[in-house]
């Protein structure tokens, strides 16, 4: 491992490697995997003649470990990334498509939000020659209307502030040819937007509309407070217009207090002194209390981004992998 990647050494596959791998990451999914895999492997079968499948277990405090092990038995293509602990989903994305060893890769929700009919849709795409396929929900009906309000807020704000073009609703289910997959691994920050990294990247992208259904099965792991960091962390990452907007605010402040002091002094050398103003004064410093709070704040945002940069951690940490191969005693202790 050279010394600035984040990445462990990569396994070298000798029996060639896969056309197709899909990386789904996991976290509590145990209620839903045999509808998963039960969905999956008919599709995959039809569609491509090899395939793998990499499943990166992120934290799990159920038993979908203990499920995935059990499943390899039967299914040859499973291959399972179990992180030390919950790294999250960008985190246990990565780790997926760093082991993953595919001609391209399709990343994928375990909960099949993501439909797998796509998947032929996507490969027929890819062999066209596209390098990225990325599945765009058409609409997002089985989102709530404040989910659906705030999504619609944030793109909005993104593409507004970024010089870059993301494209709105576009979720985590897209195919990415090698090439995609190694630049993207290439990139050294530690604190990662997927989706604007792979905007970044750039090379040809087609765009499939679909409707997302419900949750298979579980719950979204998805809370308003860690989809509010996710902003926070697209927005802070891809353009540096927070911190420039209190550049704006401070000269258009200073501009108005300019003119409101030499009013004030004209005023004072005509009329004389007048003390009342108590109301004035207290709006006055509360307001730019507030603003310098804030624009402390956004500094704060950076300066803690550098602080994570610097410290040059991986993004997330490996048990071990488990090789399908390896997997003959089912269900065995766990380190
Ligand atoms: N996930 C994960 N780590 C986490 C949270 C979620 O690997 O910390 C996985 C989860 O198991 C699922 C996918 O990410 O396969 C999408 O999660 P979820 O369905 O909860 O998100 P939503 O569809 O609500 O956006
Ligand atoms: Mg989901």
């Amino acid at each position: 491992m050279s010394r600035d990647h984040p990445h462990p050494p990569r396994r070298t596959d000798e029996s060639g490697p896969p056309e197709v791998s899909l990386v789904i990451p996991v976290h509590n999914e145990s209620a839903g995997l045999d509808f998963l895999f039960g969905t999956l492997l008919p599709i995959m079968d039809a569609a491509t003649a090899h395939f793998e499948i990499v499943v990166v277990n992120d934290g799990s405090g159920d038993d979908t470990l203990q499920r995935l092990l059990e499943l390899q038995s039967s299914i040859a293509q499973l291959r399972v990334v179990d992180l030390s602990r919950n790294f999250g989903k960008e985190a246990a994305l990565t780790a997926g498509l760093w082991h993953c060893r595919g001609a391209c890769a399709i990343t994928l929700d375990a909960d099949l939000q993501d439909p797998p009919e796509l998947i032929p849709q996507m490969l027929a795409k890819w062999r066209e020659g596209f390098e990225t396929v990325v599945a765009v929900h058409a609409d997002r009906n089985t989102d709530t209307a404040l989910r659906r309000g705030s999504a619609r807020a944030f793109y909005f704000l993104l593409n507004a502030v970024s010089e870059m073009r993301f494209v709105p609703n576009a979720g985590d289910f897209r195919l990415l040819d090698r090439v995609v997959i190694e630049a993207f691994l290439a990139l050294p920050e530690r604190t990662r937007y997927n989706k604007g990294l792979f905007a970044w990247v750039g090379f040809r992208q087609h765009l499939i509309e679909h409707q997302r259904p419900e949750r298979a099965a579980g719950e979204s792991k998805f809370n308003y407070r860690r989809l509010l960091s996710l902003a926070i962390q697209a927005i802070t990452s891809f353009s540096s217009f927070p911190l420039r907007l209190w550049t704006y605010v401070g000269m258009v402040i200073a501009a108005f207090s300019f003119f409101y002091g030499s009013f004030i002094l004209l005023r004072t050398l005509i009329l004389g002194t007048d003390v009342p103003g108590y109301a004035s004064l207290i709006v006055a410093v509360m307001f730019f209390g507030g603003i310098n709070l804030l624009s402390i704040g956004v500094l704060g945002e950076y300066v803690g981004r550098i602080f994570m940069e610097t410290k040059q951690r991986p993004l997330y940490v490996v048990r071990r992998l488990h090789e399908p191969e390896d997997s003959v005693g089912v269900g065995r202790e766990l380190r």
